[in-house]
């Protein structure tokens, strides 16, 4: 899941990048409210993290426009404690929800985690493939009835693939969906992650959810293998 952070304040944004991707997030960082907007109309963002006090573009001018435009990714927006601008601003532009600095990681996560949720009111809570399960809600991993024990990440790698079930996703859109933009490593992590996915979640249960298609990439049957 990609999350957007709109804040000016670097050691602030690569704070939050940096906790938010041992949560398995992908997470950009725009440090000006007119790079916000547009990064925010260019990428489908699961959330966008979007503070009050930006130059170029303010907070709420940023979060006016996008939903304006019809663009309804939820927006948890960061507020000053002195706050010259109020809460009541911040859900009136069409914010979904609001923080007041300082904060703590911890809350933050817990309030994007609620927005992602319900975010999308049509997206079902559980995502399944067959009998393979996963709660994004509580990063929780079932093949059947067998909880199984995932690393952020390769919580992350799943809940992509379970989101894009059945298409066809090559390496680097895996990477630019799983990883960082900025990800300079080797590309074939990817591969070392899908074989980590398939001894969790398809051989010991003698099962090819996770198919290989050649020249391509990979691909996650519907029905869970
Ligand atoms: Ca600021």
């Amino acid at each position: 899941m990609r999350v957007l952070i709109v804040e000016d304040e670097a050691p602030l944004a690569e704070g939050l990048r940096d906790g938010l991707e041992a949560e398995g997030f992908a997470v950009d960082i725009a440090s000006d409210g007119l790079d916000g907007l547009w990064m925010a109309r260019e990428h489908p963002y699961a959330a966008i993290v979007l503070d009050i006090m930006l130059p170029g573009l303010n907070g709420y001018r940023v979060c006016a426009t996008l939903r304006q435009e019809g663009i309804w990714t939820p927006i948890l927006m960061l507020t000053a404690k002195d706050g010259e601008l109020d809460e009541a601003e911040a859900l009136d532009t069409g914010a979904d929800d609001y923080l007041t600095k300082p904060f703590s990681f911890v809350v933050l996560l817990a309030r994007l985690r609620a927005l992602m949720r319900r975010g999308v009111p049509e997206r079902p809570s559980v995502l399944e493939a067959g009998d393979l399960r996963l709660d994004p809600a509580t990063r929780t991993v079932q093949r059947g009835d067998v909880a199984v024990e995932m690393t952020s990440r390769e919580t992350a790698l799943l809940e992509f693939l379970l989101r894009r079930q059945g298409d066809v996703l090559s390496k680097q859109t895996i990477l630019d969906n799983v990883w960082n933009d900025e990800f300079e490593g080797d590309p074939n992590i990817v591969e070392v992650y899908i074989r980590r996915l398939r001894n969790k979640l398809d051989r010991p249960f003698g099962r090819t959810a996770i198919e290989t298609i050649r020249g391509a990439g990979y691909r996650l049957a519907a029905d869970g293998g």
